[in-house]
């Protein structure tokens, strides 16, 4: 937090750049920084990469029941464009790696449609909703320069790390946040 490139809006990948090396080098080095920092999203901003372009994914837990799930089918989405599907907005529990050890709980569709290219820049459409929608919001916030304390309603939820696991993380779900 505090570097230009997080408050800009990211540039478009061409998409005949999309098979390029140097985009699919991109992508394999944030999967790997993703990992590295137990992540469940990056977008290419956070790694001071100012294009239209994030990576996701986390593996589901087997002992969690579906509704409990925090598990993110793994994916990249270039362009992406969201469109919320009607329903009120649900509150839950977000961080991010530019903001480290903070969370704070912040409105989010609870359903959306995301029309993207993949990256054999393929065009898709997808439909999500619960965690893996919350996350696929976050990281399309990063290329418009948002952050997710602005679209927090007030700053009373927000949380050091250490006090979140002592008073607010469910004893039932994996510790685990969009990056
Ligand atoms: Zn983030």
């Amino acid at each position: 937090m505090g570097h230009p490139v997080l408050r800009i809006k990211a540039e478009p990948v061409p998409v005949g750049d999309i098979a390029s090396p140097r985009i699919q080098r991109l992508i394999d080095d944030m999967f790997e920084t993703m990992h590295e920092y137990q992540g469940v999203g990056l977008a290419a901003p956070q790694i001071h990469e100012s294009l239209r372009l994030f990576v996701a994914g986390f593996p589901p837990d087997e002992d969690e029941d579906e509704d409990a799930s925090r598990s993110v089918p793994e994916m990249v989405m270039i362009n992406p464009e969201i469109t919320p599907v009607a329903g009120d907005p649900v509150e839950d529990w977000e961080g991010c790696l530019s903001i480290p050890d903070i969370r704070g709980r912040v409105p989010r569709a609870r359903q959306i449609t995301v029309r993207a290219y993949d990256r054999r820049g393929k065009r898709i459409e997808v439909k999500a909703s619960g965690f893996t929608a919350r996350v696929i919001q976050h990281e399309t916030d990063h290329l418009d320069g948002v952050l997710f304390f602005d679209r927090m309603r007030s700053f009373q939820t927000l949380t050091f790390l250490d006090e979140y696991g002592r008073y607010w993380s469910r004893p039932d779900s994996p510790d685990v946040k969009p990056e």
